[in-house]
């Protein structure tokens, strides 16, 4: 994780119209630098990439790029994308599991038409047996994120699951809440740039945090899903089970796609459930920024690429 400063400088640069419009000319040709990290920029792409995971015994979950969608007609496109993705995961017999975003689905527009659309996606969704997991967003989005959330939860779906960031200090109450319903969790740190009133800005209380709540998820929780590339907070999760007598199937890891994969493989070798969080899509850029915001190593990565294709 980067220091707020850095964090600061990706996010900012994610905005700017003109880098995003050059990346996106090259990053995703054959071998191009957003490659490692994104699966492909349609669902057959996704798939393919998702069957090698599946033969190595990873699990997956799908997750269809956009966010910040500002008008109904582009949050119904990307609800329509998503059904039709829906249909096509069913066909290719790939596990049945996606990841979405509120403000894909246009809760920037107003709650109730994200609402509807939400509806659209789940209900196939649960007619062929998926589970939802709705990704949680920059705070500002937090407290609408768990509304919407209980208000499909009180409609009886039963085929989602939520996401909590140990970097915001509202967590613990947060979680409680949400695990008070029997609901999924996915713990992770917190990839956004936020302000030092609302979450930890050192690396050592977010993982201090994480590891606190990574022990109440496990002792209280539903199937939770320790999200992390941080062979620490492996470490402490795999001791915290093992002295208490939890066994492997009682909760699983997530990684994403194309980062760590010798410890996603090691996991599976040793009997752990692992599951890989699969982007693809052609809005992958403000994603792809947060991935380099996370480690400065990715920045060399992404440059060397760019100089291999010359
Ligand atoms: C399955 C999954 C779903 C997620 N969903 C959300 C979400 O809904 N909302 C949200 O805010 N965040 C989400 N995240 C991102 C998360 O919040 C962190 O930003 C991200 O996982 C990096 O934190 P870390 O736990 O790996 O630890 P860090 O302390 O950041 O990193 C630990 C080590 O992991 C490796 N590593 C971490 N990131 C990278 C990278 N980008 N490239 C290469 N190596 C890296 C490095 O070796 C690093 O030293 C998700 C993460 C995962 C794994």
């Amino acid at each position: 994780m980067l220091d707020a400063t850095s964090r600061a400088v990706f996010h900012s640069l994610a905005n700017v119209h003109a880098l995003q419009r050059l990346a996106s000319r090259y990053g995703m040709r054959e071998g191009g630098f957003a490659c490692r990290f994104i699966a492909g920029e349609d669902i057959d792409d996704a798939v393919e990439a998702v069957r090698g995971l599946e033969a190595r015994g990873l699990l997956l979950t799908l997750d269809y790029l956009g966010e910040s969608v500002k008008t109904t007609a582009e949050a119904d496109a990307a609800t329509v994308e998503y059904r039709r993705i829906i249909q096509r995961i069913v066909q290719s017999g790939i596990e049945r599991n996606v990841s979405l975003k509120l403000t894909q689905l246009g809760l920037d527009v107003d709650r109730a038409t994200c609402i509807d659309n939400l509806r659209r996606i789940l209900d196939p969704a649960r007619e062929h047996g998926f589970f939802v997991r709705i990704d949680m967003e920059n705070s500002p989005y937090t407290d609408v994120t768990l509304q919407v959330f209980e208000t499909l939860w009180q409609q009886d779906y039963r085929n989602i699951g939520l996401v909590f960031q140990s970097y915001l200090m509202r967590t613990p109450t947060d979680i409680a809440r949400i695990n008070a319903l029997g609901a999924r969790i996915r713990l992770v740190k917190g990839a956004y740039k936020e302000r030092k009133t609302v979450a930890f800005q050192q690396k050592q209380d977010v993982d201090a945090a994480f590891v606190r709540l990574m022990q109440l998820l496990l002792d209280e929780g539903t199937y939770p899903a320790i999200a992390t590339h941080d062979p620490k907070m492996l470490e402490a999760t795999k001791e915290y089970a093992a002295q208490k007598g939890y066994a492997r199937d009682r909760f699983e890891f997530q990684m994403l796609y194309g980062i760590r994969r010798d410890l996603q493989s090691s996991l599976v070798a040793d009997g752990y459930r692992m599951r890989v969080y699969v982007p693809f899509g052609k809005q992958w850029f403000p994603y792809f920024m947060r991935r380099l915001g996370e480690r400065p190593a990715n920045v060399g990565f992404v440059l060397k690429s760019m100089f291999r294709e010359e």
